[in-house]
């Protein structure tokens, strides 16, 4: 456990007013200060000592809190409490409660030091696993390699990482190969071997040897600078739960000093009891009732649940979001680069009699050459010619149904049977499983590529661990054919699949899904964000794939994955399930114990002691904080 400079001072002044106090309740029970001619006031101020040495912050946060109109926090509740037990010597009647009051106030600062402690710990586990940041980039000047700041170097640019530097900003490798730690990013910890042409994302550690990367995106736009940001804003963003407890602890302090002060004022006038005992079982209402252990251990809980989502790659946009994954029970998910790789390999190409496959496959991955749909990506790995970019003019893609551009001077669509028909152009139906490309010139039919796609290796595992999480509905939406929809949810044991969906049906349809949802449970939808952001936005909860998904996907989403894969669902449901156990265990058993001790302080029962007091409290604070800590690990 790591302490800065303010805690140490903290401790050890702790240590010392402890040290103190020991040595004067072990001369106050040896009747040293009975046997003295003005014992009690040698006592009094001698209490005095380690109460001031420990507590004169608190006094003087509480002192602020009054003359800023903000006083209702613990510290004018222990403040009074404190006070309040060294002032009952003023009562002829009352048994000296200088010790405890000296006492509260140790004990409470212990807690308050153990409490930093662990957010402390927290928030830098959190940081540690957060260090992804490059500090610089290689780029070559003049011959020589110098190391440049990455938010200088523009997209485009050719850079050099050598073995165990961090890769400072997108890319794809142009030279060299080598193997990638993506574990900060991913939680992944097999490494990742690339080579040229395999896109490295910033805030891996290249292991083994130099690469070239060519940057695709200005530092400001890339996968690191996204993370941080992510991870900034998400703490902000607080759930329903964390804001209960600030609004309650808002309105539950003034409530309490006034029932102390009811229980002090009537219970004499009312029962006939002592004004002692009665200011007595005041104070010790007001120890006790202290919300410390909510109030920090619930956003704890949250913050923790956080972190372990990212240790997972999980990247939660803010506590509320751990709020609503814990109550999904239907998941919906786009098909295309979320089940399935969205690296399409090409199955077989059936060209018309009029042209051969190379010119068709050529035409095909001329008009696909902008688009950034995974069919797009595969049309154009596949084909082994040269793209000739400036042959390409005119690009329209047509959500869910294909691209059309002018080919040299041809008109090329490339699409499904939708495409076809809307341009009024007959294609043929084809046998074969898989993704049907049409590709038709001028009006004219020329053939099609069928191409298919790989399933994601644990996709099959994804949808066993969501339907055993108690997940009740999956959901597979595509805007692919039926064929392939059926092939891909039966293979993976998904309950239902719809097919041959625009991304405007996707929308509709996630509507009516939330609109079937029982109360109380909610919806999420996954996807890569090609053309389905909007469903991102609409559903409960959306959950985009971060490192394939596009810009656009990452912004919609309340959830990324930044390993894009699908099994982690299944996790972020499972931290999210377990942060809110957390965070209930806690509330309940803090109240349960707080209103055992108030009960039992009562002036008619009386049984409470100001040190059952301060135990109880401080007790529980220390047990809820452990607890809240639960929710920083993980397990895979
Ligand atoms: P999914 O719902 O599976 O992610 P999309 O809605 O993105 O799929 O696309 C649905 C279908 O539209 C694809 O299966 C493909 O047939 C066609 N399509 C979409 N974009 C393109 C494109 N750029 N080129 C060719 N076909 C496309
Ligand atoms: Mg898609």
């Amino acid at each position: 456990m790591t302490v800065n400079k303010k805690q140490k001072k903290k401790r050890n002044r702790i240590l010392v007013a402890l040290g103190i106090f020991c040595v004067l309740e072990v001369l106050e029970i040896a009747g040293v200060f009975d046997a003295m001619p003005n014992g009690l006031v040698v006592e009094f101020a001698a209490f005095l000592v380690p109460y001031v040495i420990a507590g004169h912050d608190v006094v003087r946060k509480a002192w602020h809190g009054i003359v800023h109109r903000q006083p209702f926090d613990e510290s004018l509740l222990m403040t009074i409490a404190t006070m309040g037990a060294f002032l009952l010597v003023l009562f002829p009647d009352a048994q000296p409660h200088m010790a405890e009051g000296a006492a509260v106030m140790l004990f409470y600062q212990v807690g308050e030091l153990f409490e930093s402690y662990a957010v402390g710990k927290t928030r830098k586990s959190i940081a540690a696993m957060m260090d992804i940041a490059p500090e610089f980039a290689n780029v070559v000047q003049e011959g020589d390699l110098v190391q440049v700041d990455p938010a200088s170097v523009a997209a485009g640019s050719e850079i050099v990482c050598k073995p165990g530097e961090r890769v400072p900003l997108d890319g794809v490798v142009v030279a060299g190969s080598s193997q990638l730690d993506t574990s900060a990013l991913t939680g992944e910890a097999l490494p990742r071997s690339v080579e040229a042409g395999a896109r490295v994302a910033s805030g891996c550690v290249n292991m083994t040897s130099v690469l070239t990367i060519r940057t695709t995106s200005a530092f400001e736009n890339s996968t690191v600078q996204r993370i941080l940001e992510l991870v900034e804003n998400a703490s902000e963003k607080k759930a329903r739960t964390e804001n209960f407890i600030t609004r309650f602890a808002r309105y539950y302090t003034p409530i309490v000093v006034g029932l102390a002060l009811a229980i002090a004022v009537l219970s004499p006038m009312l029962l006939g009891l002592s004004v002692s005992a009665s200011v007595q079982s005041a104070l010790i209402f007001l120890v006790v009732s202290c919300p410390c252990a909510l109030v920090i251990s619930v956003p704890l809980s949250f913050f923790g649940g956080l972190g372990a989502a990212s240790k997972l790659g999980i990247m939660v946009k803010g506590s509320n979001y751990l709020e609503v994954l814990a109550r999904v029970d239907a998941i919906a998910f786009d098909k295309t680069g979320t089940l399935t790789s969205g690296r399409f390999g090409v199955v077989d190409v059936h060209p018309s009699a009029e042209i051969d496959r190379d010119m068709l496959l050529s035409y095909a991955a001329h008009a696909e050459a902008y688009s950034d749909h995974p069919v797009a990506l595969s049309v154009v790995d596949s084909y082994v010619g040269v793209i000739d970019r400036s042959k390409v003019g005119d690009v329209k893609e047509v959500g869910g149904e294909g691209v059309v551009a002018s080919v040299d001077t041809h008109r090329v669509l490339v699409g499904n049977d939708r495409l076809m028909m809307s341009e009024g152009i007959e294609a043929p139906t084809c046998t074969l499983v898989g993704t049907i490309l049409h590709v038709a010139l001028d009006g004219q039919y020329l053939g099609h590529i069928v191409i298919a796609d790989m399933m994601k290796d644990d996709a099959k595992e994804a949808i066993d661990r969501i339907h055993h999480a108690g997940v009740k509905r999956t959901i597979m939406l595509t805007g692919d054919r039926e064929e392939v929809a059926r092939a891909v949810s039966e293979e993976l044991g998904v309950d239902e699949y719809h097919a041959k969906l625009m991304p405007q049906d996707k929308v509709a349809f996630v509507e009516r899904l939330l609109a079937e949802q029982p109360e109380k449970s909610a919806l999420a939808f996954v996807g890569d964000g090609i053309n389905d952001a909007p469903v991102l936005v609409r559903a409960d909860v959306g959950i985009a794939m971060g490192g394939m998904g596009s810009d656009a996907a990452i912004e919609a989403a309340d959830v990324v994955l930044m390993d894009d894969r699908p099994s982690r669902i299944a996790s972020a449901i499972a931290i999210a399930r377990k942060t809110l156990r957390i965070v209930w265990q806690n509330i309940v058993f803090a109240l349960a114990v707080k209103i055992v001790i108030m009960i039992l302080a009562l002036p008619t029962i009386g049984i409470s002691t100001m040190w059952l007091a301060v135990f109880g409290d401080v007790g529980v604070s220390v047990l809820a904080i452990l607890n809240a800590m639960r929710c920083m690990r993980v397990r895979e």
